[in-house]
């Protein structure tokens, strides 16, 4: 049995109910999480301004800075134990639940030396006066996390947090909350102040809600769909709290006729079929020269069809998804491409070992898909490719924007003029050129424009968004 992580201490849910946990290998129950009330978000809003009044806000960046270090060492100590938390609670494959862990670490080490290097300016002002600004925290802010990276997630935007000086209320998703839990006793164990980090579990629309309803919340991260964004701006309104979206995205592979592609092939399956697709910045969308539309397809058919989907232990190219809803979703997708016509190219291969209770889905490479259609405009969070043709440099800009979404793109050419056209033109927060996702790196700042988001997190960056800047002008004469 899992509990609340508030004040230091496991702490049951008011409501005295709890929520099973799955295991999406096998569609089983193993562990159960409490099901959270607003009033858990209050006690836990509580103990976080508590604790930000008596103790954070008066800790040094340095000190800071030390206690996340800390907490990198124990992350990296216990990779194992919190990798295998999340490859049972989110259906990870072993290796992609392990990279998970180390980048977490990797998150708390950037953070750690950032605490004592964010600082204000002196502005040259009018004779007689000095004027300052200083980069105050929030002061207890509010983080929805979802499951598709709960680790990640939560090394990027609750370690950024803690690093700007604010303290964290976290309610990761109803799927995905044992390695967090985890991750917050062990920064107890640290010396994490009781209230710096707590985490209340339960549903999105109870718990969350209440988590961005709460007054004392000074700053909202959100994590997730485009649709729950729109909840969670509407509720901050309210008391205009600041908010970070970090939301979905329909991202663009574009293949120029001069691309490596023995660089790129590999480049564009990984983007697709990592975590089963369930990643916001998947490359959903491929465009392709039509000049070698053909062969692409034909070398990427080889490379779906030769996927492996199996459980999560099993290691594969691919592990199930998070829920039979999740699965259903892209059933849909895929079934209203067969009414539309849409070819599919090639399918991966579930394989036999595959408990009948997973939620498995095969890799799919679907082609001409009309860009009107759902399934190149819309998220599908699941591995399947949605490839087009293009003629020119213009259409491939043209296509590479007509979606509501601007997260990441990748564009592989070897032209560098192009490039940096492509890069200026090509309308999303990122832009990999001749590499998708350059490792994931924590320094990177990170986010989108039109509906996949606003504010940034990762880098140093990601500080701004935690903090306010204050003017201090002073009259001296
Ligand atoms: P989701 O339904 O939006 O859920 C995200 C989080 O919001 C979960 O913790 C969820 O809790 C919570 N939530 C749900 N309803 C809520 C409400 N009314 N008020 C407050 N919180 C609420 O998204 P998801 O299906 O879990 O995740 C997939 C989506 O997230 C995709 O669209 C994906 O692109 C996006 N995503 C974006 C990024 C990024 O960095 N841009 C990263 C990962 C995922 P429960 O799960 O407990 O309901
Ligand atoms: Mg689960």
């Amino acid at each position: 049995m899992q509990f609340h992580f508030i004040a230091n201490a496991a702490q049951e849910a008011s409501s005295g109910r709890t929520l099973p946990v799955i295991d999406p290998s096998d569609g089983q129950a193993f562990d159960a999480i409490q099901r959270g009330t607003p009033q858990d978000i209050d006690r836990a809003v509580r103990a976080a301004r508590q604790c930000y009044d008596s103790v954070w806000s008066r800790l040094s960046g340095a000190e800071r800075g030390r206690l996340l270090m800390r907490l990198a060492e124990a992350v990296a100590d216990n990779a194992d134990e919190l990798a295998g938390l999340e490859q049972r609670d989110c259906g990870k494959p072993t290796r992609q639940a392990r990279a998970d862990a180390v980048a977490l670490v990797r998150y708390f080490e950037f953070y750690a030396g950032a605490c004592d290097k964010l600082h204000g300016e002196t502005i040259p002002y009018q004779d007689g006066y000095t004027v300052l600004t200083w980069r105050e925290p929030h002061g207890v802010t509010g983080h929805v996390i979802p499951w598709n990276y709960p680790m990640q997630i939560f090394g990027r935007s609750v370690g950024g947090a803690l690093a700007a000086g604010n303290v964290c209320v976290v309610k990761p998703s109803e799927d995905a909350c044992l390695s967090l839990i985890r991750l917050a006793q062990l920064a107890a164990d640290c010396g994490f102040p009781a209230g710096a980090i707590n985490i209340v579990t339960g549903l999105g629309h109870e718990v969350g809600d209440a988590l961005a309803r709460h007054p004392g919340i000074d700053h909202i991260s959100f994590t997730g769909s485009p649709r729950v964004g729109t909840l969670i701006q509407q509720a901050a309104a309210e008391r205009h709290c600041p908010v970070t979206l970090e939301l979905g995205g329909k991202s663009p592979q574009i293949l120029f006729e001069d691309a490596d592609l023995d660089a790129a092939l590999p480049a564009v399956v990984n983007a697709i079929v990592q975590n089963a697709g369930q990643t916001c910045s998947a490359g959903s969308r491929l465009l392709v020269h039509k000049s070698i539309y053909e062969a692409v397809l034909d070398r990427l058919g080889e490379a779906f069809s030769n996927l492996r989907v199996g459980p999560a232990a099993m290691d594969l190219d691919v592990g199930p998804l998070i829920r039979a809803t999740q699965q259903q979703r892209v059933w849909d997708f895929l079934s209203d491409a067969q009414t539309a016509h849409i070819p599919m190219v090639a399918q991966g291969q579930i394989v036999e070992e595959a408990p009948d209770g997973g939620f498995y889905q095969a890799p799919a490479l679907l082609r001409d898909v009309p860009i009107d259609h759902r399934l190149a405009q819309e998220e599908v969070f699941g591995p399947v490719l949605a490839a087009m043709a293009f003629r020119d440099e213009d259409q491939a800009v043209q296509l590479a924007n007509a979606t509501q979404f601007g997260l990441v793109a990748g564009v592989w050419t070897r032209d560098g003029a192009r490039q940096l056209r492509m890069a200026r033109r090509v309308h999303s927060g990122q832009v990999f050129i001749n590499n998708y996702g350059a490792g994931g790196g924590v320094e990177l700042p990170f986010g989108g424009v039109k509906s996949s988001g606003y504010g940034r997190e990762k880098g140093f960056e990601a500080l701004y968004g935690f903090t306010t800047l204050k003017t201090v002008a002073i009259r001296h004469g």
